[in-house]
């Protein structure tokens, strides 16, 4: 029988992953089947077992139930510690092992797939949710000169910059402080673009040169995405690279074999208009 592995959440309909890793089991030849499983509010931990119980290897995990994969694991890696958010996990008889691979995914589209390294660059990322929370590591480790965490809610960016200050040091501030400012690498990991909307950065913060990421992705041209463009900037991203590379990610720690991305990215990459 085929290794099974799933992606939950709710609602899931509009999940890419069982593509994705469809598309990594056939370029690796792996025996393997990957489903969507849409899991129930409040019944993550038995939705969980049951997947288990079946023979379940793994599952990734989309919203609404990255924290309750965090409270179900007995173990967890750095990264999902430092994040307080799973996106992966593996099941080995009793244990269930938590990983999260967005912050990774993200930092590796950058820098290998945009060219975009982070060392010696000024770098602001917009919010401080799970997506924010899950890159601060990965950012930190690729040796930026200077790392911003601005959020609405500026108490929530001082405790992100608060938990990470052992790894090195993140300013915390609120949206008006960044006047004046100017960054090498924005990244939008608010969850504004999913409703249309644009958090209250100014248009002075892309530095000549600069790159634009917007975590969302599938919206083209998003309003953080239409600023930056009218603010002159050149180079902009979404989200499609860090998707797929976080699969990548996750599948190599199923499975001991890293998948190519470049043809799935490419597959997936929705033009910016
Ligand atoms: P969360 O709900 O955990 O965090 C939301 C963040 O957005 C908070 O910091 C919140 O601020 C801020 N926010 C929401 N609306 C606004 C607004 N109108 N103006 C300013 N700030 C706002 O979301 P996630 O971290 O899970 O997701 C963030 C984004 O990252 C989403 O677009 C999501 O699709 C994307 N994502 C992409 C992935 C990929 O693979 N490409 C993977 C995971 C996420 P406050 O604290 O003040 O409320």
């Amino acid at each position: 029988m085929s290794d099974a592995y799933a992606v939950i959440g709710n609602p899931i309909g509009h999940t890419k992953s069982p593509l994705i890793h469809g598309l990594f089991a056939e370029a690796t030849g792996q025996d393997m089947v990957y489903t969507a499983i849409e899991g129930r509010i409040g019944q993550f931990a038995a939705d969980m077992d049951k997947f288990r119980a079946a023979g379940g290897r793994g599952m990734n995990v989309t919203a609404p139930f990255k924290l309750d994969a965090f409270a179900c694991a007995t173990e967890h890696s750095q990264r999902a510690q430092m994040a307080g958010a799973v996106n992966a996990l593996r099941f080995d008889g009793e244990r269930v092992i938590a990983e999260n691979f967005d912050g990774v995914g993200l930092a590796r589209d950058v820098v290998h797939n945009l060219g975009h390294p982070l060392k010696g660059k000024r770098v602001l990322v917009l919010g401080a949710g799970g997506a924010a929370r899950g890159a601060l590591l990965p950012f930190l480790a690729e040796g930026p000169a200077g790392l911003v965490i601005a959020n609405r809610t500026v108490s929530t960016a001082e405790a992100l910059a608060e938990a990470a200050s052992a790894h090195g040091r993140v300013v915390a501030c609120g949206y008006s402080d960044l006047e004046g400012l100017e960054f090498d690498l924005v990244f939008n990991a608010t969850s504004a673009s999913l409703r249309g909307e644009l958090p209250p950065v100014p248009a002075t913060v892309f530095a000549p040169g600069a790159l634009a990421y917007d975590l969302a992705y599938g919206k083209g041209l998003t309003p953080f995405l239409r600023l930056a463009q009218q603010a002159g900037t050149k180079q902009l991203a979404d989200g499609v690279g860090m998707l797929v590379e976080q699969a990548a990610e996750a599948f190599a720690w199923w499975r001991g074999v890293r998948p190519d991305t470049r043809a799935v990215i490419d597959l997936l990459t929705v033009p910016l208009v």
